[in-house]
């Protein structure tokens, strides 16, 4: 799928400038555009993707702080400008556009779900936002301002791509060890997905394409994304039990949110050399899927790669009632009842999706 991303804040741009590098490095060429926007000039520095610094007349280059109100009025303000930024190759040759954010922040937190709202305005392709969940131990500002985020972003956006930065950090890393591990994760995930259907090796008939990628994602609301890998023997007979044991893996312990397995719809995408493939084993896989995510609407394809491994990549759509974000919006409302500001708890009732704009 040919997308233009649009990273918005700080943790945004990282994982823009990320999700670009891992594309450009194994040569899929999906990604045809990425721009990082923030209203701190800061952070904008260290980036090798194209750079927009927004708000200078309001924080003057020095960001939002934690105000994600503030972070949209400036999206706002500035969304004419963004996307002159992008519109040549918004228009000539993506064929979906990528938002990324941290929604616990303030520039990307509110700043995404409102270029989500002004991009969906003007083009038809679907607008996509991938949203970073704070970490349990990020403190209350975090998970308040995500929350309200997230319920905007859901709702603005074509689907919201769900990454919990508690899901991929890995046991005793630090904050910033822990940062560079779950955006290589992120990209790499997110990276193959985009490309499903893009620069790969070999032609056939089961070959996943984009139009799965957005039929999956067409119901809306919030979807997530995992992947689990192993080696695979030269004989696909022998493989039938590799492509179930890795889409199990993928499914159960790798999703970009856990424990959020039922879904309105899902996508398997089995990776791997074609002539290692085996028929019967991904269409076993598919069905357990279908299984498990109690969806009738799985649909499946093959990402041919010139690899000793297979690789199983599930996305699931409509995760929206899960135990995970249930239990997400709850620690949203026991921060905005601690912190006692202005936000109201109650906002944060799963079922209505209202929220920061
Ligand atoms: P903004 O610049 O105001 O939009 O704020 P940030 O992008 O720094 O958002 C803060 C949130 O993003 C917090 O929940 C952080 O944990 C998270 N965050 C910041 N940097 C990174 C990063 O490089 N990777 C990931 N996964 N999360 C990050």
């Amino acid at each position: 799928m040919k997308v233009v991303l649009i990273g918005v804040g700080q943790a945004g741009g990282k994982v823009t400038q990320s999700l670009a590098e891992f594309d450009y490095d194994m040569g899929f060429n999906a990604v045809r555009g990425a721009l990082a926007v923030n209203s701190a000039e800061a952070d904008l520095h260290n980036l090798d993707v194209d750079t927009a610094l927004i708000g200078g007349d309001r924080v003057n280059g020095h960001g939002v702080g934690g105000d994600n109100e503030l972070g949209a009025q400036i999206m706002e303000e500035n969304a004419t400008e963004v996307l002159e930024n992008m519109d040549g190759r918004i228009s000539t040759e993506a064929e979906a556009v990528v938002i990324v954010a941290g929604l616990g922040g303030g520039t990307g937190s509110g700043g995404a779900p409102m270029l989500a709202r002004e991009l969906k305005r003007i083009y038809e392709i679907p607008v996509y936002l991938l949203g970073i969940l704070p970490g349990t131990d990020e403190g209350g500002l975090y998970q308040v301002n995500a929350g309200r985020s997230l319920k905007t972003a859901a709702r603005e956006a074509d689907s919201l791509l769900l990454v919990d930065n508690d899901a991929w950090r890995g046991a005793g890393d630090s904050v910033s060890e822990g940062f560079k591990r779950i955006n290589d994760a992120i990209s790499q995930r997110v990276g193959l997905l985009l490309a499903a259907g893009e620069g790969v090796d070999g032609v056939g008939e089961s070959v996943v394409d984009s139009s799965e990628i957005i039929n999956t994602l067409r119901g809306g609301g919030i979807s997530s994304v995992g992947y689990a890998s192993a080696q695979a023997s030269e004989d696909p007979a022998d493989n039938v039990n590799i492509i179930t044991s890795v889409t199990r893996n993928a499914l159960l312990t790798n999703m970009s949110l856990p424990d959020a397995v039922e879904a309105k719809s899902a996508l398997l995408v089995i990776a791997g050399d074609p002539e290692r493939l085996s028929r019967k084993g991904v269409e076993r896989a598919r069905r357990w899927v279908e299984d498990q995510t109690g969806s009738i609407e799985v649909r499946g394809g093959d990402f041919p790669l010139a690899s000793e491994k297979i690789a199983a990549l599930v996305v699931l759509s409509g995760v929206e009632q899960s135990g995970r974000v249930n239990q997400f919006m709850d620690r949203a409302s026991e921060a905005a009842k601690s912190q006692g500001g202005t936000v109201d708890p109650d906002e944060f009732d799963n079922d209505d999706l209202d929220g920061l704009i």
